[in-house]
């Protein structure tokens, strides 16, 4: 019997004029997620899509597990496929009792069945309910319960097919991939920039990274680490790009040999912020994110953030301005990148944080500094001294061996967890 979901739709339903276009963008979204599993079908009905795999057989939980992840998706349903006779209907119903037995992962007593759709017919579908409920309570020895069952299956007869559900999963909302253009984040080892970054992905933006590392000084396991959090994020957004920059000798060190100890902070910030414009403008993206919250750290006071963004004329998107540490830190753990910012990792800002920072930088004290260095030289050896990756989240070894490629090895420890957070492995999809 054939798993399928029915898939729910956020905000789309809502954005009348353009809905084909945002209907469109799922689907290729739904088609990204499953690429390394699919193929699979995707019938648009009912305002809803129903995905049904094709050739392959796609391990049971996995669809459900890749969708659930798909930004555009409200809520959806996993079930199977039945022929319409009442036979195979009950037949229908019992396996997928079975199947949200097998996921739910408790012990189930009681259940409910639900017959609904345009298709059930008058009066038709109490008997229904009534034949597939004595059906299933044979086959499991679980007893009805209609207010809060311990399943609830729901048939669905609609536009000529027939489906049971059994499960309900939450979507993460949002619009789909691509859908408002593309913008450059700034990517640290810490806990914010990671989080600000899905959040921007959930808003249809197409997030392309950029992380500015202090190699030598700093680790290698700050770099890995930076590649992780980028892995993790390709559970948001399947294929990432990105580049690391080498900041040590072509930002910090002019900064540190030319420039008044207490500006340095907020100085590197707005080269940061340039080198990430200019990354951008090549790209065609149009905005640059970043994971500053108001006044979590000196260099994030109201005057710094001010004169951080007069450096650059793109707009700076800041999803965490106005959150706590504590909804940043639940937001990062459920996105699955807290733990890997949790880790020991040198961090390139720490090296040149003066121990009394300017909390309030003046633009002309910015401006009078910065007359001082070269600035468009520095820019410009850093983009020439950057190198580019890309993560994929099906692509384990890609990922693995690009690592490895970029800290100068043959092989890297580094393996992304994607296919073991799937509950499956690599070979059992193959
Ligand atoms: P995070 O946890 O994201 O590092 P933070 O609270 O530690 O944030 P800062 O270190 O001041 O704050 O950084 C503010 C923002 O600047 C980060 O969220 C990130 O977007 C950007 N940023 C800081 N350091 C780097 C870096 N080395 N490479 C790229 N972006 C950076
Ligand atoms: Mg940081």
């Amino acid at each position: 019997m054939r798993e399928i979901v029915v898939v729910h739709f956020d905000e789309l339903a809502l954005k009348q004029g353009r809905r084909p276009y945002y209907e469109k963008a799922l689907v290729h979204a739904i088609e990204a997620v499953l690429r390394d599993v699919g193929p699979v079908t995707i019938r648009a009905a009912h305002g809803r899509f129903v995905v049904t795999p094709g050739r392959r057989a796609i391990p049971a939980g996995l669809l459900v597990d890749r969708l659930s992840r798909v930004f555009g998706i409200h809520h959806l349903f996993a079930g199977v496929e039945s022929a319409r006779d009442p036979a195979s209907l009950a037949a229908a119903a019992v396996e997928a009792a079975r199947r949200a037995e097998a996921g739910g992962g408790e012990v189930v007593r009681t259940f409910s069945v639900r017959v609904r759709g345009n298709d059930r017919g008058e009066g038709r579908a109490r008997p229904l309910e009534a034949e597939l409920g004595g059906a299933v309570a044979s086959a499991t020895g679980w007893t009805v319960d209609l207010d809060r069952p311990d399943v609830a299956l729901t048939v669905e007869l609609a536009a000529g097919r027939a489906f049971v559900l059994h499960r309900r999963v939450e979507g993460p909302g949002g619009l789909p991939y691509a859908t408002a253009g593309q913008a450059v984040a700034l990517l640290s080892g810490g806990i914010d920039s990671p989080v600000a970054a899905a959040m921007m992905m959930s808003r249809g933006l197409r997030i392309g990274l950029v992380h500015f590392h202090s190699r030598p000084i700093t680790s290698e396991a700050a770099l890995r680490k930076v590649y992780r959090l980028a892995g993790a994020l390709t559970r948001w957004q399947p294929t990432i790009f990105g580049v690391m920059v080498p900041f040590a000798e072509t930002v910090q060190r002019p900064l540190v040999e030319g420039a008044p100890t207490a500006l340095r902070t907020v100085l590197a910030r707005r080269f940061m912020l340039r080198i990430a414009e200019r990354l951008a403008s090549e790209h065609r993206s149009r905005a640059l994110v970043t994971g500053d919250a108001l006044a979590q750290v000196s260099s994030q006071t109201l005057e710094n953030l001010a004169v951080t963004d007069s450096a650059v004329r793109m707009p700076v998107f800041r999803p965490l301005v106005g959150m706590g540490k504590p909804e940043i830190v639940e937001r990062a753990r459920r996105i699955g990148t807290l733990a890997i910012s949790e880790e020991e990792g040198d961090d390139c800002c720490a090296l040149l944080a003066p121990r009394n920072p300017e909390k309030a930088a003046t633009a002309e004290a910015i401006e009078a500094a910065e007359s001082a260095l070269p600035v468009e030289t520095m820019i410009r050896s850093a983009l020439d001294s950057m190198t580019r990756f890309r993560v994929r989240f099906e692509d384990t070894d890609t990922q693995a061996k690009s690592i490895a490629t970029f800290l100068g090895r043959g092989r890297s420890d580094f393996v992304s967890r994607p296919y073991e957070e799937a509950g499956v492995s690599r070979r059992s999809i193959k």
